[in-house]
């Protein structure tokens, strides 16, 4: 199928591009790599007259150390995120996820902020928005504001942004010396959106006590989830103190929104979904240990 026809606009920066948006209001949609809006307005499962290309705006294209953050524009691809050494150093965790998501082809195009903006609740670098505890800026013609992570996505492929703002960047904090990450998910083919998985982040003080733990859950909701009940447990334990079967227990043991379809029931995702925290923890736990050897 071919999608209905629509007016293409490629406005020269992000000012002009607000105020398209504004302008044409619900008749509007920002296109960015086009992966996920794309086949949906090809299958006509969505329609749009407007469509706002933000891909090669360059403003949206940069990822900056700023003090503490790495800011990542909103229009950066997922393959120059997996490949970019900042972000190697700084942010480990978008460097582990990014292999993970579809194949090459689509992490050529497909963008950061629109993975975050779309708010699959299987999508990989929600999850680690949310473990990492990020900021998401979202800029409209009344100016620019900052959204939590953790208030960002609120429901089935729905967002705290208005209708008229665009995610213009992603700020994560930088890495400490004494932290590891880990992430794990299960797909039934290599490419495919996950059944289940965690991403992973810890922090440790002097002693090697956990001071700060971030557990994203995907495939396991209406959106991508933070673990709470696990992420309590670990404050203040050190490495071990809870095993990682436990851990992955644990982050399971409150949720009550798991989806079931045609890829599995609701238990057998809790099953795979326990089994991923607990591999994302190992491989984050193992991580900083050696970050703490090296
Ligand atoms: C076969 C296949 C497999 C995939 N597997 C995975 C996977 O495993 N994990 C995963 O996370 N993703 C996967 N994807 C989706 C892919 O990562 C998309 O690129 C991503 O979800 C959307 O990014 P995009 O830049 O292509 O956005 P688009 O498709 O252009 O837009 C998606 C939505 O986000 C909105 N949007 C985009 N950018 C902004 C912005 N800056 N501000 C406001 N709104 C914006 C658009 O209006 C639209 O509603 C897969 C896609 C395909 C086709």
């Amino acid at each position: 199928m071919k999608p209905a026809p629509f007016a293409y606009h490629r406005p020269a920066t992000v000012t002009e591009a607000v105020s398209m948006l504004g302008e044409y209001g619900e008749d509007a949609k920002v296109l960015a790599g086009g992966q996920s809006l794309v086949p949906m307005l090809a299958m006509r499962l969505t329609h749009f007259d407007n469509l706002i290309d933000i891909s090669r705006l360059s403003e949206l294209n940069d990822i900056t150390l700023q003090g503490n953050e790495v800011r990542i524009g909103a229009a950066t691809p997922h393959a120059l995120v997996g490949l970019d050494d900042e972000i190697a150093d700084s942010v480990p965790l978008l460097t582990l996820a990014t292999p993970h998501i579809g194949h090459f082809q689509i992490r050529s195009r497909g963008t950061l902020g629109g993975a975050i903006a779309h708010a699959d609740p299987a999508a990989e670098y929600a999850a680690v928005a949310l473990a990492l505890d990020a900021t998401i800026e979202a800029t409209s013609s009344r100016g620019t504001r900052e959204i939590p992570a953790t208030e960002f996505f609120t429901g089935l492929w729905e967002t705290a942004l208005a209708s008229d703002e665009i995610l213009t960047a992603v700020r994560f904090p930088v890495a400490t010396g004494r932290s590891g990450f880990g992430i794990a998910e299960f797909a039934r083919r290599h490419g495919d959106f996950a059944i289940a998985g965690a991403a992973v982040g810890i922090e440790l003080d002097e002693d090697d006590r956990i001071t700060r733990c971030g557990i994203g859950l995907l495939g396991l909701g209406s959106t991508p989830l933070r673990a709470t009940p696990a992420e309590e447990a670990v404050i203040g334990t050190p490495i071990g103190g809870l095993s990682a079967e436990e851990i992955g227990k644990l982050a399971l043991s409150e949720l009550t929104d798991i989806p079931a379809d045609l890829q599995g029931s609701a238990s057998y995702r809790a099953r795979v979904g326990a089994a991923m925290v607990s591999r994302a923890w190992t491989q984050a736990t193992t991580h900083a240990e050696e970050a703490l050897n090296a």
